[in-house]
């Protein structure tokens, strides 16, 4: 799984140097299908309940399961990308919203806190915990900041196929919900919209879009539960090396990169 996990997060890795104004989705799609296959894995999407492409790319208002296609991406525009991929019979699952070019402060700050709310979740994911203090951290988090959690679609867990129990969605109770035991590796990926958790969906039976139009944010992590604590199995280390940006936000988990 950790190998998965690598593979989809250096695909991310090598995508993000290419995503700005004037590229097409279509076009980081096909680099993305061939780096998976020269590193000795399979498109994770393609053909899985007949999705047609290998990612999901989600622009502004698309909350997930965009279509990629040969709309150039437009300066200001926010991409949110979603890869899979198998190896060995293991899924890796990884989710990144990037800004093209220049991004308005306010959907900035909504990637911001976002991707903060995918720390703060993945901390929930401990021995004793349930899969509601995750969802419930990751809703206090952003509802805090006025924003929509996205209640249709959740996160889960991950193994020999892509979606398996249990269901790890943004929102709920404390202490409500499926118990997390050692060994269990789930995708936590919150899907926050700037202003309602209202969502819709597009006639290509497809693309999920929020109800009012505003931006949605979408970040992904795989995560295994080992001694009791997190840890990350896929990095955004690869991303920030690709654009030179220095964070230390993964420091707070145990991460194992290997090559
Ligand atoms: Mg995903
Ligand atoms: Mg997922």
């Amino acid at each position: 799984m950790r190998e998965s996990a690598l593979i989809v997060s250096k695909t991310l890795g090598i995508l993000a140097p290419e995503i700005k104004p004037g590229v097409t989705t279509l076009y980081l799609d096909k680099l993305a299908e061939e780096f998976i296959r020269d590193h000795g894995a399979e498109p994770g999407f393609l053909g899985l309940y007949d999705f047609p492409n290998t990612l999901c790319m989600s622009p502004n208002a698309q909350v997930v399961h965009g279509i990629p296609n040969e709309t150039p991406l437009q300066d200001g525009d926010i991409i949110s990308i979603d890869c899979g991929a198998v190896k060995n019979g293991f899924y890796g699952d990884h989710a990144y919203t990037f800004e093209v070019g220049e991004v308005l402060p306010e959907t900035k700050k909504l990637l911001e806190v976002t991707k903060e709310s995918l720390y703060v979740g993945i901390a929930e994911f401990k021995s004793g915990n349930r899969t509601g203090d995750v969802g419930y951290a990751i809703q206090k988090y952003t509802e805090d900041h006025g924003y929509g959690v996205v209640r249709e679609l959740v996160g889960h867990g991950l193994g020999k196929t892509m979606h398996e129990d249990p269901e790890m969605p943004n929102y709920g109770k404390r202490g409500r919900g499926k118990k997390f035991v050692e060994g269990m590796v789930v995708a936590i990926e919150p899907m926050i919209n700037l202003g309602t958790k209202r969502i819709k969906q597009l006639p290509d039976g497809w693309t999920i879009l929020t109800a009012d139009n505003k931006p949605s944010a979408h970040f992904e992590h795989n995560v295994a539960l080992v001694d009791g604590k997190p840890e990350l199995l896929s990095t955004f280390q690869y991303i920030y090396e690709s654009l030179n940006l220095k964070t230390n936000e993964e420091n707070q988990f145990r991460v194992k990169i290997y090559d």
